[in-house]
């Protein structure tokens, strides 16, 4: 059989890897962790760091295709690869999704609005930093995510210090925006340059980390939800993209719509896919990079994904727990994907659950029932 690789062994790995076993593929996975969820279920795990030569030797001679569920996997590893492989997507498109600076240009060469924000490199251009982009965010250029890295500031003093409380590293300012509510897109192009896309999600975050998503969208217009599946297709076919892409978008109090960032992978909005659609978005993966069909993806149910964090394998009292799983499987259409995560911390993703029914109607009422029962908050 033909074998797939994965760089990063994270839950994101562990689905791809589920995938593609059903699709017939054999799988291996790199990362240096030795209980990494994706490692423990693929066929062979390269237990190595990621600019190991030793390990990537091992992928590139196993494997047919490589792909990365990480997306801060050094981009020039993927562009070794590159040089005996199939690398999807690219180690160039994966590095402008590493840096904001380089995202926002490349949103801005797609013809799709984005933040107003500056690049501050250095404190000296601190002085440089218009006015009209404060109250606004400092986020480290690289490296951040589930808001870490973030610094929210007000004023150009709290901007000095959020500078230096990130240690001077690359940032970009943003304009902080009025946020009506936030949604994703999650296309994949193949390597023949289709691109097909997933129904709209709509996205609720606590705490800077993803929490709810709900499709269909329930208060994105049918208008908006062509133009940001139009936007996120201009933004993967501009760099060739080839594999599943997530686009997250804005939709302002004024009724605008604007580009936030990108993942190159799938992406935790999209994990309502694996049962409210008749491809997930890990297959849709496994498919492009195998240079297997491309269907347009149909969604089948209505379905809302409750994110489950670590917080939930905790009581009042800090004792360890085992959330109630017989309770909430106990309802109708719900399914449970935990990652087979050895310990459990707050705010660590430990799973998800995603609930698909007959209707919007129905799925939000046993979502919120679902959520009582695990102790998340049932309102949004
Ligand atoms: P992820 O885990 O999705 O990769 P991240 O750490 O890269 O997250 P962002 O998506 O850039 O962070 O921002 C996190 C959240 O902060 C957004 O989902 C949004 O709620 C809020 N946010 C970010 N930028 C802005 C902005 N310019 N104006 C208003 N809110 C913002
Ligand atoms: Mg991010
Ligand atoms: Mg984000």
């Amino acid at each position: 059989a033909a074998t797939l690789g994965v760089m990063g062994g994270g839950q994101l790995g562990r689905m791809f890897v589920h995938a593609a076993q059903s699709l017939g593929f054999r799988t291996v996975v790199l990362d240096p962790d030795a209980d990494s969820p994706a490692g423990l279920v693929a066929h062979e795990h390269v237990q190595s760091d990621y600019l190991d030569p030793a390990g990537l030797a091992r992928l590139s001679a196993v494997c047919d295709a490589i792909t990365t569920e990480f997306e801060n996997v050094p981009a020039t590893a993927l562009t070794q690869l590159a040089a005996s492989r199939a690398v999807a997507p690219a180690g160039s498109a994966v590095a402008v999704c590493q840096d904001r600076a380089d995202e926002k240009a490349h949103f801005k060469a797609s013809g799709v609005a984005c933040a107003p924000h500056a690049v501050i490199r250095s404190a000296a251009e601190l002085a440089f930093v218009p006015d009209s982009l404060l109250p606004g965010i400092l986020k480290t250029a690289r490296m951040g995510y589930d808001g870490k890295g973030q610094i929210r500031v007000r004023d150009a003093a709290e901007l000095a210090a959020g500078f230096a409380a990130l240690k001077g590293v690359p940032c970009v300012l943003e304009q902080m925006l009025p946020l009506q509510l936030e949604l994703s897109v999650i296309v994949a192009r193949g390597a023949d340059g289709a691109i097909v896309n997933f129904p709209v999600q709509q996205n609720l975050h606590r705490d800077g980390i993803l929490a709810v998503t709900e499709v269909p969208a329930p208060a994105v217009s049918a208008e908006l939800q062509a133009e940001a599946v139009a936007s996120a297709g201009r933004i993967a076919a501009s760099m060739g993209y080839v594999g599943v892409l997530c686009v997250e978008f804005f939709l302002l109090q004024d009724g605008r719509l604007v580009v936030n960032e990108m993942a190159p992978r799938p992406h935790n909005s999209g994990h309502y896919t694996m049962n409210g659609c008749d491809v997930s978005q890990f297959e849709l993966q496994v498919r492009a990079m195998a240079g297997l069909p491309l269907p347009q993806p149909r969604l089948h149910s209505p379905t809302l994904m409750l994110n489950l964090l670590g917080d939930l394998w905790f009581d009042a009292a800090g004792q360890e727990r085992t959330p109630v799983w017989d309770q909430v499987l106990a309802l109708p259409g719900t399914h449970l994907h935990l990652y087979g995560k050895q310990s459990a911390r707050p705010g660590r993703k430990m799973g998800h659950l995603n609930i698909t029914a007959a209707s919007a109607e129905a799925a939000r009422d046993v979502a919120q029932r679902a959520a009582r029962l695990l102790g998340l908050p049932a309102s949004w």
